[in-house]
């Protein structure tokens, strides 16, 4: 088996050597790495595809890397070499548009491992607060290390089946980013190899320009290795809430209240502040809202006969069982300033645990339905809270029609807990609103949830934003020209493309993003 492998490798290695695309992967195969680097078919076609099922790569062959050193040789090897190949990170592979996909390059696998040699584990650092983290861990196994220290990260995503590289390259947000800031504005250090495989440590202090570049970077200036995270006490316990809205403007201006709490001590605010959309028919119990009653799905029919868009507010406390006494006061005294439908609170306290894991719970029941492994043509934006109104009219309550086939999530973040240097662009305002729009596409003959339709509906959103005058910026986004990409940075692009040029001058890395094209002598 291992020789036809081989074989098999041999044969493909010489047809694209003939048409000038490929490097000697054999002689990769001598540098002495101690990961693996596979070309198996199975490695191959999961390195080919990703979570949003929409694009497909090509890769010559998969690195499971179990060191910096692993991946600077390959970064090395290909930087060097006349022929050219492309190298990429991939995390989890929760992309949405192939962005950690290539063709006719190596994808290092960051996340999981193969063979006998592991790449590091988290270590925590107690007494200082942080924890190093291999740039492929998931967030999931960052947390269960911390906890076994009573701490833990202190900004979040949804998910935590998804890499720190992954998120840090991208921004990693949450309900908690309104108070502590994206998970960018959480790492003090980092360890990068460039574009041209040399292995730097980063930081404000050390080669601050790579920092601030590769933090939401995209993947663009070299490859994370190692992450240095800020960490703060764990709490045991949440209480999470939900509470209606019919009215848009009292949803957004309660949302906006409790944001501008951030500088707040933590009992005179919540840890966690979100949202979502409810278009007339959806179900509440979507995969993002399923503990409104896990065992018996709500139709908001049922409870609002009236019909029309309905808006949850969706907030949470954390509390230790030492602080158990007052958690009752102080979110009695936080939710008597809301404005929300009175008989519409759903409360839960859950192990704060369950609670960032909540989405994976809502995963393995999608998976056993077979309703995970689909197209995802998921739309992510960032919005002016100035033109949110106007969104709501012309997306919530017109465009998207009654009908929705996954969660639409919207909630508001600060943006002085963003760092203007990082790589990652957001709003010109003050406050701006994500608005996650994680529709997935099913094959039920039902018009409105194929593929087609809704990647028609996204195109028609962003037309309508750009009609109107509403300057969202893309979060997690993907476009396919250079200009496209010089619009999305604005004043941005010139820094972006200097440090580029800087640290990745053949743009081997993460050409998946599709913003530069590797430039190798033919
Ligand atoms: P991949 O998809 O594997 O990679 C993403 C990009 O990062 C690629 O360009 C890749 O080349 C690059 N990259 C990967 N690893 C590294 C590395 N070590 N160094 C440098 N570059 C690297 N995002 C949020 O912010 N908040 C959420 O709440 C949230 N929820 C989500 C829920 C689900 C179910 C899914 C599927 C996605 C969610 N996301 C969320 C989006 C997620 O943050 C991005 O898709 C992220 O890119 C996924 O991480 P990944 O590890 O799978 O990265």
């Amino acid at each position: 088996m291992a020789t036809m492998l081989l074989l098999t490798f041999l044969i493909s290695s010489l047809i694209m050597v003939t048409v000038g695309l490929a490097i000697d992967f054999m002689e990769i195969l001598r540098l002495g790495i101690d990961g693996q680097l596979s070309v198996d078919p199975s490695d191959v076609e999961t390195a080919s595809l990703d979570f949003g099922l929409l694009t497909r790569g090509q890769p010559l062959a998969v690195l499971h890397p179990v060191s910096a050193q692993d991946i600077a040789r390959v970064v090395k090897a290909a930087y060097g070499s006349n022929q050219g190949m492309t190298v990429s990170a991939r995390g989890h592979g929760h992309s949405i548009n192939g962005q950690a996909q290539t063709t006719n390059g190596v994808v290092i696998q960051m996340s999981g491992w193969k063979g006998g040699n592991k790449p590091p584990r988290p270590h925590v650092w107690a007494e200082e607060r942080y924890v190093d983290v291999w740039g492929g861990d998931l967030w999931i196994d960052v947390l269960k290390s911390t906890l076994e220290y009573g701490l833990a990260p202190k900004s979040w995503t949804d998910y935590l089946y998804l890499s720190v590289g992954g998120t840090l390259s991208n921004a990693g947000i949450s309900g908690q980013a309104f108070n502590h800031g994206p998970q960018i504005s959480n790492v003090y250090e980092l360890d990068v190899v460039t574009g041209k495989g040399e292995v730097l440590t980063c930081s404000e202090d050390e080669n601050t320009e790579l920092f601030h570049a590769v933090l939401g970077g995209l993947g663009q200036f070299g490859i994370i290795t190692r992450a240095r995270i800020s960490l703060e006490p764990a709490p045991n316990m949440v209480r999470w809430i939900r509470v209606l809205y019919s009215n848009f403007s009292a949803f957004t201006s309660d949302q906006e209240h409790l944001i501008s709490l951030h500088a707040e001590p933590s009992n005179q605010k919540f840890d966690y502040v979100e949202g979502f959309v409810i278009v007339a028919e959806g179900l509440i119990n979507n995969w993002r809202s399923s503990l409104f009653s896990p065992q018996n799905p709500v139709k908001i029919s049922t409870l609002f006969p009236t019909g029309g868009v309905l808006y949850c507010l969706e907030i949470a406390k954390n509390y230790h069982e030492s602080t158990a006494q007052t958690i009752d006061q102080e979110v009695e005294f936080l939710l008597k300033k809301l404005n929300f439908i009175s008989t519409s609170v759903f409360t839960t306290d859950l192990l704060y645990v369950d609670f960032l894991d909540r989405v994976h719970m809502a995963e393995m029941k999608l998976r056993s339905k077979g309703l995970w492994e689909v197209p995802h043509p998921w739309l992510n934006l960032f919005i002016p809270s100035s033109k949110i109104a106007e969104f709501d009219k012309g997306v919530f309550k017109g465009i998207l029609g009654n009908k929705t086939s996954g969660p639409i999530l919207i909630y508001p973040m600060n943006k002085n807990k963003w760092d203007h240097r990082s790589s990652v662009v957001t709003p010109d305002e003050g406050l701006f609103y994500l608005v996650a729009l994680l529709r997935s596409a099913l094959d039920s003959g039902e018009e409105t949830q194929s593929l087609e339709y809704l990647n028609n509906q996204n195109r028609q959103i962003l037309r309508y934003c750009d009609e109107a005058g509403i300057k969202v910026k893309r979060y997690l986004p993907h476009y396919t020209t250079q200009q496209e990409w010089m619009d999305h940075f604005g004043n941005k692009w010139d820094r972006f493309y200097e440090m580029k040029m800087e640290f990745d001058p053949r743009h081997i890395l993460a050409s998946g993003q599709r913003i530069f094209t590797p430039t190798f002598p033919s």
